[in-house]
Formats: structure tokens, C-alpha cells, sequence
């Protein structure tokens, strides 16, 4: 007998129905044939897959949204005027509520990996202070990492320098730049060897915001890849945006991918913020905003989709709703064949277990932990057009989150 049987589950891409026996938070059996237990939780052949991941989020900044911060171009730019006034008067226990409310909003639709930028250009590091407290507080609950992202340049703004390497001091999971915010080519050339030197002096992982522009000029993904191999972190590196990959001509994109593909990098592709954010100066017909997700993917390369901003002055939206984000490349990327759905679930899932360290104990398997979602639909398309909330989330066996499904009523008969 076991201590909990999870039955009749529709695991993704599998043909019949299993049920899965728990012992100990552990799967323990994954089978067709009847499994009893002493708690049973019947899923009529609804969806069980593992949690989402997701590569790119903000926790300091999240939940600011509102009529004092809204961002009324649209743009990059202004976002980040904003932020910096509101920088100014952060407090430890402000970032955590906010914090806490959005990673519980992102858990509810199945994400238990969340790897947040935490801006470092503030003299007090107070939001780093407050996350990797959080991090600590959470982790029997949640997998966060924390990123050192220093969003005034680590050029443009010399104290981040000595800011970010106190960050990775104080714990911080990777270090990040944003080269392309530097004053000059020249400048974000030097911000990425100073994050990779950090990173390599501190065994760090890299996660650089890369290319977030429509300036077809902006040529920092081929930087990123080409340290990458020189200082062998292949595998190592993530790098989120890279929007003028998508202005790039054909020739140069082709290689510029080939070079990722040898540098293993993960690209992170955030379509909410970067289809409203980005082609803002554009002329008609206007970009789509992301970055060539479908030509990386069949080239080989490991793509994520990320929620990024949630309700902030970059992004006034977002609910920690993952398949909203993999909803809108679905439509901007053209991936809407059952093959490249099968892409896209990849990237809000397994794509990110290399990234999190994570690839050894993620899925569903006998021997791995009983961490796992459920959803009250059937397939992966129903999963994307649907985008509901958990039925069910499981962490090492257990029920942590549990939501009634949605029911409707019609009161009078139509015809
Ligand atoms: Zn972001």
C-alpha cells in the first residue's frame, strides 16, 4: 500500500493513463494497473506534468504598478527613470511582501523555480539583502535564485562593480550586465569580461540581459558567446532578450546562432514585456519583439519563455500566469503546429532544469521526488488556450496547493 496514488493521470505525450504510488515524498511506482493507497487523489485523466521553471523575473520590483508609476511610453527608458526614484526609498520588509505575493501568484499556476534579477545599483543593497533572505526563508517551499543585475551598468555606473562582487559574496546565485545600456559599444564589451570575471573568480553562473533593443547594431550576443568559449563556461551562461537578433540580416543571425549553439547558451525569451515593449519606435509594419525563438530552437539551441515583469513601471500587466507568456510566442513565433507546441512546453519546463541545476531531479520518474502540477485539461494545446490555474500542486508528496476548479451554471436554456 502506498502512502498516497496519484490515478488516472494524463502525463504529457504519454498514451494511456498512470498511476503513480508515493512513499516517503518519493515516486515509487508509476504504473497502468490499479496502485491503492491509503489517500487517493483521482485526476480523470487530467493533466500531471512537472512544475514550471521560471528564467527571468523580478522580485523588487514587482507589484509597483499603479497610476504614480505608469510608464506612458511604453519604453525601456522610461521604466527605468521610474525605477530609479522608486529605488530610493525601498525597505526590506516592503520588497519581501511584494516579493512573497508575487512568487505565491507564480506557485499557483505551477511554478516552483523562479530565477529573479535583483537590481544592485543601490548603495544599501537593500533588495538583494531582503531576497536572499527570502530565498533562505522559502526554499522548503520554493527553488529561487537570485541574480546580482545591475541595472544602472557596471561601466556607466563604476560602484556596481564593487556592488555586484558584494553580491556574490553575500550569496547571490549568477552575476548579470546589460551591455547594451552602456554609455558605448566599447563600454558593454568591457561590462560583459568584468560579470564573466566575477563570475569565473567566484564559480558563478551568467545570466546577461543582452540586446533588448530593435537597434540592429546592437551586436552583444556574439560578445557573450564568444567569452563564453574562451573561458569554457559553456553551458554556464543564459542570456535574456536579445531582441536585435530579430533586425539582424539573415546572414549575420545565422551566424551569430551558430556561435550560441557552440557556446551553450540559453536564450530567454520574455514575450509579454518584449512584444509591448520593444518596436515602439518603429515604422509600420512594426517587429514582432522577440527574438527568433522558432530559428534557435531549430537550430539546436536551448530556448526559454519567461513571465518576466509582473504589474511594474517596465510591464503594467501579468498575473504569474507562465502560460500566458508561452501563449503570446505561440502567436508572435508562428509555433502553432503540434510539434512546435511541443517546443514551447519544453521551454517553460525542462529547458530551465540545465539553468537550475536541476536536470538530475526533475520529472516524473520512480526515484525522483513526488513535486509535481496538475491541471483540470487534458492535452497541451487545451493547457496553452485554457492557461488555468493548478488543480493540484505537490511538493515532495504533499498537497501544498490546492484550487477548486472554475464552475459555470447557466440559469435559463438559450434555445
Ligand atoms: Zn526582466
Amino acid at each position: 500500500m502506498f502512502e498516497k496514488v496519484i490515478k488516472n493521470a494524463q502525463l504529457p505525450f504519454q498514451k494511456d493513463l498512470l498511476n503513480i504510488g508515493i512513499i516517503d515524498g518519493v515516486i515509487a511506482s508509476i504504473s497502468t494497473e490499479q496502485l491503492i493507497g491509503k489517500e487517493e487523489f483521482d485526476l480523470d485523466g487530467n493533466l500531471l506534468m512537472p512544475p514550471f521553471i521560471e528564467m527571468h523575473t523580478h522580485l523588487d520590483t514587482v507589484l509597483t504598478a499603479g497610476e504614480s508609476t505608469s510608464n506612458n511610453s511604453g519604453t525601456l527608458s522610461e521604466a527605468i527613470e521610474i525605477w530609479l526614484k522608486l529605488k530610493q526609498s525601498l525597505r526590506e520588509d516592503d520588497v519581501k511582501k511584494r516579493a512573497t505575493a508575487a512568487i505565491k501568484m507564480l506557485m499557483e499556476y505551477g511554478v516552483l523555480h523562479i530565477r529573479a534579477a535583483v537590481d544592485i545599483s543601490d548603495p544599501n543593497l537593500t533588495a538583494l539583502t531582503a531576497l536572499l533572505d527570502l530565498k533562505k526563508q522559502l526554499q522548503p517551499f520554493v527553488d529561487l535564485q537570485v541574480i546580482a543585475f545591475p541595472q544602472d551598468g557596471l561601466i556607466s555606473c563604476s560602484a556596481n562593480r564593487e556592488r555586484l562582487i558584494e553580491a556574490v559574496k553575500r550569496g547571490a546565485d549568477a552575476v548579470s550586465a546589460v551591455p547594451h545600456l552602456e554609455y558605448t559599444r566599447e563600454d558593454g564589451v568591457k561590462s560583459l569580461e568584468f560579470a564573466f570575471s566575477v563570475a569565473k573568480e567566484y564559480g558563478k553562473d551568467v545570466h546577461i540581459f543582452c540586446d533588448e533593443t530593435d537597434d540592429e547594431h546592437s551586436r552583444f550576443l556574439e560578445v557573450v558567446a564568444s567569452i563564453t568559449i574562451k573561458e569554457q563556461m559553456e553551458g554556464r551562461v543564459a542570456a535574456s532578450h536579445a531582441n536585435a537578433l530579430l533586425y539582424y540580416s539573415d546572414a549575420y543571425a545565422q551566424k551569430v546562432m551558430s556561435l550560441v549553439k557552440k557556446a551553450k547558451l540559453t536564450i530567454v525569451c520574455c514575450p509579454l514585456i518584449n512584444s509591448t515593449m520593444q518596436a515602439r519606435m518603429d515604422a509600420h509594419p512594426k517587429g514582432r519583439g522577440i527574438t527568433r525563438i522558432k530559428e534557435l530552437t531549430e537550430e539546436g539551441i536551448n530556448v526559454c519563455i519567461a513571465h518576466d515583469d509582473i504589474q511594474t513601471p517596465f510591464y503594467p500587466f501579468g498575473n504569474g500566469n507562465i502560460l500566458q507568456a508561452a501563449h503570446m510566442a505561440i502567436h508572435l513565433a508562428h509555433m502553432t503546429g503540434s510539434e512546435e507546441l511541443t517546443h514551447i512546453y519544453h521551454m517553460i519546463t525542462s529547458n530551465g532544469a540545465d539553468a537550475f541545476s536541476i536536470k538530475e531531479t526533475y520529472g516524473i520518474k520512480i526515484g525522483l521526488p513526488a513535486t509535481f502540477v496538475s491541471f483540470p485539461v487534458k492535452n497541451i494545446r487545451d493547457l496553452f488556450f485554457r492557461q488555468p490555474k493548478c488543480r493540484y500542486v505537490f511538493k515532495n508528496g504533499e498537497v501544498l496547493i490546492e484550487t477548486e476548479p472554475e464552475k459555470t451554471k447557466w440559469t435559463q436554456s438559450m434555445i
